[in-house]
């Protein structure tokens, strides 16, 4: 039978290659939102064609949702033989903007040496074609299959997903009893299982002053000086204390096996905006935003509070330092567990198609298995698929073909190991 599922899927290599072209070929771009309803119904199409009850479910009032611009996903439901368990793939359609240095046009799908090119060949219509190729494989050796099979395409994942599986998971979605198991194809490349992802703050300071005229900056009080007074705190006090902070989680890269915080932007004074020469005045406002990155060992508010008494040291520390905090972001860590069914399930696909073992890794950056975890309590979630995670976001971005072929063998696999040998 297994043997049966990898020759089916070595017979669909054109397939697969001309289903990750036609997908490229949606400019789904985010922001804004362009062309999500039609990749939705091209996904729709193809599933409804196999059998696939399929719903298209649009994230009304979401973060950017217009009728211009409607959040469009796409959920397609396939019901076995008799009730089981329901394994879920669920795939983000939208991608990144191309951006620069691009050596072909990012959305016409050019294949050349082995690899499909294109925005969003890695990050992920690679990993959403092999999943649809590994489903209808799995469906074509077992048409009497136990249980139920569900494919998504959903939006916004790059801007966080709150149209796209958020909404969905907070509409019961991607909760028991409807769905089980969940494989996220995001590009983690085809021997690694990733269990999850470190979670996040992003906070915003800033600090107060009083504007004056630039010649006589002693009758203002300089709020980017005050920035400065933090930054400088950070650099000395927080930064020394993150790199001691050591994980247990298995991230990749390992540079990230520590608490990191980044300082995603800076501003004070004027907007940048003004033609000719900017006004002399002492700024009474400078703003930062913290983008800090915390681990399963540590707890969120004690992540807060250690940049807050940063703040407070400098309010005693220094004459008229006032500021204000805001959280702008916070996801919690995930880690599924690794005996978890769907992570044997994959493991044991990688295991039988590339002779290797699993890597079990964990991923710097936050994907929406949050939302699975937090807003579905389904925690037999990973992310497996084909794709190297450096070429996600890049110029003349790929997936190689190979690669595709392999994961969507793994996939079949675990699919035929989850609903027919539980
Ligand atoms: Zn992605």
């Amino acid at each position: 039978m297994l043997g049966d599922l990898a020759n089916r899927i070595s017979g669909k290599r054109e397939d697969l290659v001309s289903l990750t072209q036609d997908l490229i070929r949606f400019p789904t771009i985010n922001p804004p939102g362009e062309a999500y309803a039609p990749c939705a119904q091209y996904i729709g199409e193809r599933l409804a064609s196999r059998g696939f009850s399929v719903q298209y479910i649009r994230g009304e009032d979401t973060p950017g949702d217009s009728d211009r611009y409607p959040r469009m996903n796409v959920v397609a439901r396939r019901e076995g033989r008799v009730p089981g368990v329901c394994v879920h793939f669920n795939s983000h359609i939208d991608v990144v903007e191309a951006g620069d240095g691009w050596s072909m046009d990012p959305f016409s799908g050019v294949v050349r040496d082995g690899r499909v090119y294109g925005r969003g060949a890695c990050d992920m219509k690679g990993g959403l074609a092999a999943s649809i190729i590994a489903v209808e494989a799995f469906l074509e050796c077992v048409p009497d299959f136990p249980g139920a099979i569900e494919i998504s395409g959903t939006v916004d994942e790059e801007s966080g997903g709150l149209g796209g599986v958020a909404y969905l998971a907070a509409k019961g979605l991607f909760s028991k009893p409807r769905v089980n198991h969940v494989i996220i194809p995001e590009p983690l490349h085809k021997d690694r299982i990733c269990l999850g992802h470190r979670g996040v703050w992003w906070g915003e300071v800033e600090t107060h002053g009083s504007i004056a005229h630039g010649s006589m900056p002693f009758l203002g009080d300089c709020a980017v000086r005050h920035m400065g007074a933090f930054l400088e705190a950070l650099e000395k006090r927080l930064y020394p204390k993150l790199a001691t902070k050591r994980t247990e989680m298995p991230v990749v890269p390992e540079g990230a096996r520590q608490s990191t915080l980044n300082i995603n932007s800076i501003h004070g004074g004027q907007p940048e905006t003004y033609e000719g020469l900017p006004s002399p005045c002492v700024p009474d406002s400078c703003r930062i935003v913290l983008d800090r990155r915390y681990l399963i060992e540590e707890n969120l508010a004690e992540v807060k509070a250690e940049v807050v008494s940063l703040l407070e040291d400098l309010s005693k520390e220094r004459e008229n330092f006032r500021y204000t905090i805001k959280d702008l972001l916070e996801v919690i860590p995930t880690m599924t567990e690794k005996d978890a069914p769907v992570v044997k399930a994959v493991a044991e696909g990688i295991e039988q198609v590339l002779s290797r073992p699993a890597e079990m890794v964990i991923s710097p950056g936050t994907y929406d298995q949050k939302h699975i975890a937090r807003l579905g309590h389904l925690h037999d979630c990973i992310a497996y698929g084909p794709g190297l995670l450096e070429m996600a976001h890049r110029p003349d971005e790929f997936v190689v073909i190979e690669d595709m072929m392999d994961s969507a063998k793994v996939m079949a696999h675990a699919l035929h190991g989850l609903l027919l040998a539980p």
